[in-house]
């Protein structure tokens, strides 16, 4: 089964040269494959919404695009600027780290500096418009572990975004969140794409991916389809996805 449709909606980049060209990809884990000859285009300046069932491999992909995962074989092109900013699964993050939101969105700045050299002045105006972006200034120096689910996430978002990169890439970003945090992060992200930021989630939340300029849909680690989610997130599409195998 493979359903193709044209990979934006009419407002999104259609015509532009993708910001990620994904062909032939395979990629796993040892002794467990999980990507298999996975092809997909990711439009610059528009946000694609990664669905599918637990363990179809979507964090795989998001490893794959992140760096962090060594494809078995196959290309990843990349038409952009630097490394992506990943923002991993909440569960990921060590919620005991004794870590201020500062800190935590510091840590975006290390690719450039280094854990263990001074922030320069830049770096600083930096964290500080990545906290105010996110609406988290007020809380700079609290704990990553006193905040709220949402709070947390935008930290992390924030970190990401001091990162300046226009690739960002997030795992589940909404995942466990209210209604209301889950709408202030897509509004926020709805921004970033306005400023011509490339923003690519996994995610099992229909709403977001209904939100999504394109959607690539996985199964077992095939993609299955990709194209806007008016087209893409049929009822019988989903019905064919989600059955069991
Ligand atoms: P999804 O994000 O869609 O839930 P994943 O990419 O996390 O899917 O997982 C795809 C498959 O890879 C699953 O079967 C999962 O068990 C397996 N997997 C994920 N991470 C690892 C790992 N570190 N080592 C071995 N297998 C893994």
């Amino acid at each position: 089964m493979k359903i193709m449709f044209n990979t934006a909606s009419p407002t999104a980049a259609r015509d532009r040269t993708p910001r990620v060209r994904i062909t032939e990809l395979y990629a796993g884990y040892p002794g467990r494959p999980v990507l298999h000859g996975l092809s997909a285009d990711i439009p610059a300046s528009a946000t694609t919404a990664l669905i599918g069932p637990n363990g179809s491999g979507k964090s795989t992909l998001l490893g794959v695009m992140a760096g962090v995962l060594e494809p078995t074989s196959g290309e990843l092109r990349s038409d952009g600027n630097g490394p992506p900013a990943f923002v991993p699964q909440r569960g990921a993050v060590g919620d005991a780290l004794p870590l201020t939101v500062r800190q935590t969105v510091e840590m975006g700045r290390w690719g450039e500096r280094g854990p263990w050299r001074r922030l320069t002045r830049r770096d600083r105006a930096t964290v500080e418009a990545a906290m105010e972006r996110l609406g988290i200034s007020g809380l700079a120096t609290r704990q990553l572990g006193e905040l709220s689910g949402g709070q947390r996430q935008r930290a992390l978002i924030a970190q990401g975004l001091a990162q300046e990169s226009d690739l960002l890439l997030l795992d589940e970003p909404t995942t466990g969140l209210d209604p209301e945090a889950r709408d202030r992060i897509a509004a926020l992200l709805g921004e970033l794409v306005a400023d011509g930021v490339t923003v690519v989630q996994a995610t099992h939340d229909l709403e977001a991916a209904r939100g999504a300029d394109a959607c690539l849909l996985l199964r077992d680690g095939h993609l299955v389809g990709q194209g806007s989610p008016e087209r893409l997130l049929t009822p019988s599409t989903l019905a064919q996805v989600w059955q069991p195998a």
